[in-house]
C-alpha cells in the first residue's frame, strides 16, 4: 500500500469525530499517518444533542453554545470533513462507499458512526411524508432551532403535547413548562418506563404536581389537522387540542446503507433492528468499525447486548475505536446501564437516575432478586439543603451481588447513582455498597448515607 492508510468515517458527530481525532492522535504517537475523510449528511458536526432540551427551555442561549468543535477546527486538525454528504451505499468487498451525489470513495478502514435518527410514526406525517406543521422530533441542532423558533412564535396559552415520557419526553416537558405553555404528556406505558413501577410513580407525581396533564397507557392514533397544521392529538382514550406536538418515541440505528453492502461472508451482521455489535475495540468486521447510537452495547452484569443510545457510551467507545484503528489497544469494556436526567419546573425538582438491571432483566437472567425502596433525605434533616430521596436497591439472594439501583429525589439525589454504578462495575455486593467509605457532612448526607441505608436494608433481608 502506498500513501497513508485511508480512513472513511460515515457520520461526523460525537462518535465519528471523537474516533477520528483519537485515531490521528494514536497514529501520530506511533509515527504513522492516516488520511481521514469524514462524510456527514447534515450541515452540523460535533454538537451536544443532550443540551437541546435545555436550549429549548431557555437555559442555553444559543445552538452555537452546544457546538463542541467546529468544522473549521476539524479541518485544521487535518480531517477532510465533508458536510452535506450522505452515504447511500457501501461495498464491503470492494471497500468503497457511495454518496448520494454518486461519488465513490475507497477506504482501507471504514468507521460507521451514523447514530440513530428519531422515529417518526406514520400518524405524524402528511401524505407526502413530511411531518405536519407544528409537529417534530428533538434530535438534531436543526430540530432544536426549529423548536426554539416555534416556542417563540407560539402565543401565551399555547398548548404543547409531548408524545413519549422517556428521557427526551420528560426533558421537553420541562422545557415547555419553563416557556409558560400548557403541557400534556401522552405515554403508551408510564412515565420513565425504564424505572421500576414504584419509582416511575414518583416521577408521574412530580410531573402532575408541576402542572403537566399526564396520560398513561395512551396509544396515539392520529392527529387533528387544519390543512398542513396540527391542531390536536387523538389517542385511544381521548383527544387534546395542541398547538405544538413533540414526538419523543425513540430512535432507530441509521444503518440502511449497509443492507446491500455484501454482508454475507463479510462477518458484519445487523440485528433485526439494524444495530451493529462491535467488539470492545469497535471492530465489527475486517476493516469495518462502529460505535455509538448505531450499535448495541454489552451490559456487563448479565452479559446481554442492549440498545442504549447514550452519549456517555458513544464517547468512550469512540475513543477506544479510534485508538484501536490506529494500532493502539484501548477498549470499551461494556457498561452497567447507568443513566440520569432531571425534571425541574414549577416548584418541582426531581433528579432521576438508574443503574444496573431491572427486576425483569434479573429474572430473565435466572437470578433471584430481592428489591426494596428506602426513603430518606439528601442531607441531614436539620439542614436547609435536605431534600427527599427514594432509593430502590436490588441484590441477588444467592450471591448477595448488587444488581441494580434507582434514585428519584430532590437536588443532590441523582449523582448518588454513580456510587452504585461503581460497585456494579466492580461486580461488588450489596454489602460493599452498604459498608464502603463514603463522605459525610450535614449539608451533603446523613450520618449513615441514605444510599447505604438502602443497601443495608436489602442486605439485612437477604
Ligand atoms: C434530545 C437528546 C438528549 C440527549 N441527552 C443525553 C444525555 O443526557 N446523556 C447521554 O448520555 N446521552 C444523551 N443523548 C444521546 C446522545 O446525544 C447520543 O448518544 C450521541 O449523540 C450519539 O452519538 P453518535 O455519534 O453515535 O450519533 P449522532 O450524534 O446521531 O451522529 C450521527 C451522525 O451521522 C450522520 N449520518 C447518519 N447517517 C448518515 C449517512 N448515511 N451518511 C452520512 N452521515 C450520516 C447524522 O447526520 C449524524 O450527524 C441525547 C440525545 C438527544 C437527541
Amino acid at each position: 500500500m502506498t500513501g497513508p492508510r485511508r480512513v472513511v468515517v460515515v457520520g461526523a458527530d460525537a462518535v465519528g469525530m471523537g474516533a477520528a481525532h483519537q485515531a490521528l492522535r494514536t497514529a501520530a504517537k506511533r509515527g504513522e499517518s492516516l488520511a481521514v475523510t469524514a462524510l456527514e449528511a447534515s450541515s452540523h458536526t460535533s454538537y451536544s444533542a443532550c443540551g437541546i432540551p435545555y436550549w429549548m427551555a431557555g437555559d442555553v442561549d444559543s445552538g452555537d453554545d452546544l457546538v463542541a468543535r467546529t468544522a473549521a477546527e476539524h479541518r485544521d486538525a487535518g480531517i477532510d470533513l465533508r458536510l452535506g454528504t450522505e452515504v447511500v451505499a457501501a461495498d464491503l468487498a470492494a471497500r468503497t462507499v457511495t454518496t448520494a451525489a454518486g461519488d465513490v470513495l475507497e477506504y482501507d478502514d471504514l468507521v460507521v458512526a451514523t447514530g440513530a435518527p428519531a422515529v417518526v410514526p406514520d400518524w405524524a406525517r402528511r401524505p407526502d411524508g413530511r411531518t405536519y406543521d407544528g409537529v417534530g422530533v428533538v434530535k438534531t441542532l436543526d430540530d432544536g432551532a426549529a423548536w426554539v423558533s416555534s416556542f417563540a412564535e407560539a402565543g401565551p396559552g399555547a398548548h404543547v403535547v409531548v408524545v413519549g415520557a422517556g428521557y427526551v419526553g420528560v426533558e421537553v416537558a420541562e422545557a415547555a413548562l419553563e416557556r409558560g405553555f400548557g403541557v400534556t404528556v401522552l405515554t403508551r406505558t408510564r412515565g420513565m418506563a425504564m424505572l421500576e413501577d414504584e419509582m416511575s410513580d414518583l416521577v408521574n407525581t412530580g410531573l402532575v404536581d408541576a402542572g403537566v396533564e399526564l396520560v398513561l397507557g395512551a396509544e396515539v392514533t392520529g392527529l387533528e389537522v387544519d390543512g398542513d397544521r396540527v391542531t390536536g392529538v387523538r389517542w385511544d382514550g381521548g383527544t387534546r387540542e395542541a398547538d405544538l406536538v413533540v414526538v419523543a418515541v425513540g430512535v432507530k440505528p441509521a444503518t440502511a446503507f449497509l443492507e446491500n453492502a455484501g454482508l454475507d461472508g463479510s462477518g458484519l451482521e445487523l440485528t433485526e433492528d439494524g444495530a451493529l455489535r462491535p467488539d470492545p475495540h469497535g471492530r465489527v468486521a475486517d476493516h469495518v468499525w462502529a460505535a455509538g447510537d448505531c450499535c448495541e452495547v454489552r451490559r456487563r452484569i448479565d452479559d446481554e447486548w442492549v440498545f442504549r443510545p447514550l452519549g456517555t457510551h458513544a464517547a468512550k467507545h469512540a475513543r477506544a475505536l479510534g485508538d484501536s484503528l490506529a494500532g493502539g489497544d484501548l477498549s470499551f469494556d461494556g457498561m452497567v446501564d447507568t443513566s440520569i436526567t432531571r425534571f425541574s419546573s414549577s416548584g418541582v425538582h426531581l433528579e432521576i437516575a438508574r443503574t444496573g438491571l431491572s427486576r425483569t432483566d434479573a429474572e430473565a437472567a435466572g437470578l433471584d432478586p430481592l428489591a426494596l425502596v428506602t426513603e430518606g433525605t439528601t442531607a441531614a434533616g436539620y439542614m436547609p439543603e435536605a431534600e427527599p430521596i427514594a432509593i430502590w436497591v436490588m441484590a441477588d439472594r444467592t450471591t448477595r451481588r448488587l444488581l441494580g439501583v434507582q434514585v428519584v429525589g430532590g437536588r443532590g439525589a441523582g449523582k448518588r447513582i454513580d456510587t452504585a454504578a461503581a460497585v456494579l462495575w466492580a461486580g461488588g455486593s450489596v454489602d460493599d455498597l452498604a459498608w464502603m467509605d463514603l463522605s459525610y457532612a450535614p449539608p451533603f448526607a446523613t450520618t449513615w448515607e441514605v444510599l447505604q441505608i438502602a443497601a443495608r436494608r436489602v442486605a439485612d433481608r437477604l
